[in-house]
């Protein structure tokens, strides 16, 4: 029988695998995208790289014992819960790509025939991409029992977009003026706003 820590540990890894998939296909269809101005930023970058190696912390834990010191029990439940946390992120990201196609990049971008992007998923929230990834953080740390690969990736990723958000919103204002401020009007930032 497979204990119910290792049946965490895959359902992880699943999660892993079918989210970088959606990312590979939607890097693949932005590729040809010229940018037109690069908002070059080294703490941005810095903080890419840290939250990526947060992202990745969980093979080590998963395939070796180096992490095993940092290890600690979680009730059941809290799994079953992160699992469910994991689907929604998923799903986010997914939508969140698909509505914002040839527009998005990693690093803070205005593209060639740059569209803004008020429909979909972004018609009640401006940032579902990083709420995706805020979600798939915090079911990292529900379903993995360690203290450094359940949690690096939530301690690396909020700094990350607490300071990476005015910045976007700064650059989208500065591209798209009134029609950005009107959008943040009607929107929420993380958290979708439904009112009229
Ligand atoms: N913050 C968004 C997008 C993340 S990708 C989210 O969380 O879903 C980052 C790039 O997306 C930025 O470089 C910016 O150029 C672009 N972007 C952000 N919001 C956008 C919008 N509403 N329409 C078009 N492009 C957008």
């Amino acid at each position: 029988m497979l204990g119910i820590d290792t049946i965490f540990k895959a359902i992880f890894l699943a999660g892993f695998v079918v989210g970088s998939v959606v990312r590979k296909i939607y890097t693949f269809r932005c590729r040809h995208g010229k940018t037109v101005r690069k908002h070059k930023d080294i703490v941005d970058i810095i903080l890419l790289i840290v939250a990526g190696l947060g992202m990745v912390l969980p093979f080590f834990f998963i395939f070796t014992p180096l992490l095993e010191f940092a290890d600690y029990h979680l009730p059941e439940w809290l799994g079953w819960i992160g699992t469910a946390v994991f689907a929604m992120a998923l799903l986010l990201l997914w939508r969140s790509h698909a509505d914002l196609g040839r527009n998005w990049s990693a690093t803070l971008q205005i593209k060639q025939e740059h569209a803004l992007v008020t429909n979909g998923i972004f018609r009640h929230i401006r940032h579902p991409m990083y709420a995706a990834h805020l979600l798939w953080a915090i079911a990292q740390g529900l379903l993995l029992e360690n203290w450094l690969a359940g949690w690096a990736f939530l301690v690396v990723f909020v700094p990350l977009y607490l300071i990476r958000t005015p910045k976007e919103e700064q650059m989208m204002l500065e591209q798209f003026g009134e029609q950005y401020r009107e959008y943040i009007s009607r929107t929420g930032g993380i958290i979708p706003r439904f009112r009229k």
